[in-house]
């Protein structure tokens, strides 16, 4: 475990956080958590309380009742509790009654001025602070919310992948995206980072599925939206599951562990990359060599005042790239982003050429 993240206390290797969506009433919650505690007596509570949707009118949480009801589950049930807050009155609230840790909810990290005045709220105050991803997919505003609690002095700090939103119908409630999480883990090694499946899902049909491959990715642990009747839940129906199905969800999950262990395993694995380096070595001389043939072209296309991009030209590689693709049983959008990649980098380097004399000629 790492060191730094001990006050998780991830004892079987993971967090995990759930609980309803919304507390509704004391007996929900109470319910709820008996049900979660008897399987996963480390996990620690969930329930958001203020809850504003998308149009009023409708249930928008129970404000510091519902605070309460979390508080006296978790006390009752030995879990630690955690919920959404959005602006200091609900910071201080929420402390007020004890709540242990606070989330950040995506609506609120899009906002950096709401997100400073929570930051502010709890300078000096050492409680943990999970920030979800803001809706749309901008990493910087996801780090920038993290960052402007940590130059108040929080350093219990914890990421949450909730999914993107997305125009097109895709499957998912919020995309994931798991490039984006990658780049967070590339950029910040130390800090954890967790997976709300019930937001990217929308209904339980994929639950399994995205938190396995949160597992696969190696990230610290699941937020998981449970209520004991999901039927009759306030807010977020679709998505909730009972503590039954939570049970059946986690322990059926897969766990990896980080490194390669046997000797024999590793030798074969040292094998496979000094093969694979050379490829890369390959794909790279590859690269060299087309990009000349590009500049050559170029030349041709400024000496003649051809214009670089040439439609046709352009459908025909894609189309014979797409083939190649096919038979060889790759992955079309992956080839085809590959040669988009390559297509811009020939305008762009064709354009510069062509740039290059339109500017000699001003001179003259
Ligand atoms: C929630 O966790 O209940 C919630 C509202 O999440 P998000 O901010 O990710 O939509
Ligand atoms: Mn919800």
């Amino acid at each position: 475990m790492n060191h730094r993240n001990e006050w998780l206390h991830i004892n079987s290797g993971k967090v995990l956080i759930a609980g309803p969506c919304s507390a509704e009433s004391a007996e929900q919650m109470l319910e709820t958590a008996k049900g979660i505690a008897e399987h996963f007596p480390n996990n620690i509570l969930r329930a958001g309380s203020w809850k504003p949707r998308t149009r009023p009118g409708n249930f928008e949480g129970s404000g510091v009742d519902g605070l309460r009801w979390l508080k006296d589950a978790g006390s009752q049930t030995g879990m630690r509790t955690i919920t959404e807050v959005a602006t200091p009155q609900h910071v201080e609230a929420a402390l007020s009654i004890g709540i242990d840790m606070f989330w950040v909810g995506a609506r609120t990290t899009g906002n950096p001025f709401l997100v400073q005045e929570l930051a502010e709220s709890l300078r000096g105050i050492d409680i943990p602070v999970f920030v979800k991803n803001p809706l749309h997919p901008d990493l910087h505003l996801w780090i920038g919310g993290l960052e402007r609690f940590q130059r108040m002095g929080q350093k219990k700090l914890v990421a949450i992948h909730r999914g993107f939103h997305a125009y097109e119908n895709s499957g998912y409630r919020n995309v994931p995206r798991w490039q984006l999480v990658h780049a967070l883990k590339s950029l910040h090694p130390e800090l954890p980072v967790i997976c709300d499946i019930s937001h990217i899902a929308g209904n339980t049909t994929h639950l399994f599925s995205i938190a396995q491959q949160a597992y696969d990715l190696d990230l610290e642990g699941l937020m998981i939206e449970t209520h004991v009747n999901p039927k009759s839940a306030l807010s977020d129906p679709d998505q909730q599951v009972s503590p039954v199905e939570l049970h059946a969800i986690v322990s059926n999950l897969t766990q990896r562990v980080r490194s390669f262990e046997e000797t024999a395993v590793m030798n074969q694995v040292g094998e496979l990359r000094n093969k694979i380096d050379h490829v890369d070595e390959r794909l790279l001389e590859l690269l060299v060599q087309r990009i000349s043939l590009i500049e050559e072209l170029g030349n041709l296309k400024r000496e003649n005042n051809v214009s670089v991009l040439q439609l046709e030209r352009w459908k025909s590689i894609i189309d014979n790239c797409m083939d190649m693709a096919r038979t060889h049983g790759l992955n079309q959008e992956f080839v085809r982003n590959i040669f988009l990649q390559i297509h811009d980098e020939a305008i762009r380097l064709q354009s510069n050429m062509l740039r290059d004399f339109s500017e000699k000629d001003r001179k003259i």
